[in-house]
């Protein structure tokens, strides 16, 4: 089985790499760069984001991987995207590859976007249920990634019809066309669990839910009873904010 994650706003295409190649190996990582200081940069960063998103998804650090992933990188100012390809074999992974285009300063955010999905991957054995690998993702970048993605989501609040019901959600594959509308939906709804409880949760959470269904996973890690009720609840809390910040914003002088 292969997986491919976007990160927000990715392109479809795995461009073609620069031939200039100074490929710089880490433990886990040939970084393929414009230049050697930018792979040296970005294998430090690939293996911290690859130790953090470890510890908080998954309360201990994943074990060297047998094959090293491709990351390829691409300096692209007023860019930060990212693509994951991941392999399975049988229930396990057999290898990463990444691609990551941005503007120097947006790697840290963009490679703890997508060390999250390597890790989710690593926890589950296979493909991770697209809502919560995005949702998880997007929550592991920086500030001004997720304060843009909740201005969407407030606007979907907004307009009937814009918000997908979370019993469909849950049972995605692939990236619907409004891809901002997903990852901002995706991204509220897993805020919304990991306010409840932890990182490790959330996992142990999916892990339910792959072999028991979604309301006995939401009932045995979250005490809400069925997707229904998580959907109430859930929608009740982010109207309560939204308005919460509209009426912050009109008592500002
Ligand atoms: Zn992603």
């Amino acid at each position: 089985v292969t997986r491919v994650c976007l990160s927000l706003l990715a392109c479809l295409s795995l461009a073609s790499v620069a031939a200039a190649d100074d490929a710089v190996r880490t433990p886990n990582f040939v970084v393929h760069a414009p230049n050697r200081e930018v792979a040296v940069l970005v294998g430090k960063q690939a293996e911290a984001a690859r130790k953090t998103q470890a510890m908080q998804w998954l309360g201990y650090e994943m074990r060297p991987w047998k094959r090293p992933c491709d990351l390829h990188v691409k300096l692209a100012p007023g860019l930060a995207e990212g693509v994951t390809t991941t392999r399975f074999d049988g229930d396990w992974v057999f290898r990463h590859d990444m691609e990551i285009k941005g503007a120097r300063e947006r790697f840290p955010s963009v490679l703890a976007h997508e060390l999250t999905h390597t890790v989710l991957a690593h926890a589950l054995g296979k493909p991770v249920p697209r809502w919560a690998d995005e949702g998880a993702a997007v929550l592991s970048e920086e500030k001004s990634v997720t304060d843009r993605l909740d201005g969407v989501f407030e606007q979907m609040l907004k307009k009937r019809g814009q918000i997908v019901p979370l019993q469909r959600l849950f049972t995605m594959t692939d990236y619907p066309d409004d891809r901002a509308g997903f990852y901002a939906q995706a991204s509220s709804v897993t805020r919304f669990l990991l306010e409840r409880k932890d990182r490790v949760t959330f996992v142990a959470f999916l892990r339910t839910a792959d072999g028991k269904g979604w309301d006995i996973a939401l009932r045995k890690h979250y005490d809400i009873r069925r997707v229904s009720e998580l959907e109430k609840a859930w929608l009740a809390d982010q109207r309560g904010r939204a308005e919460k910040r509209i009426s912050a914003e009109g008592s500002k002088p």
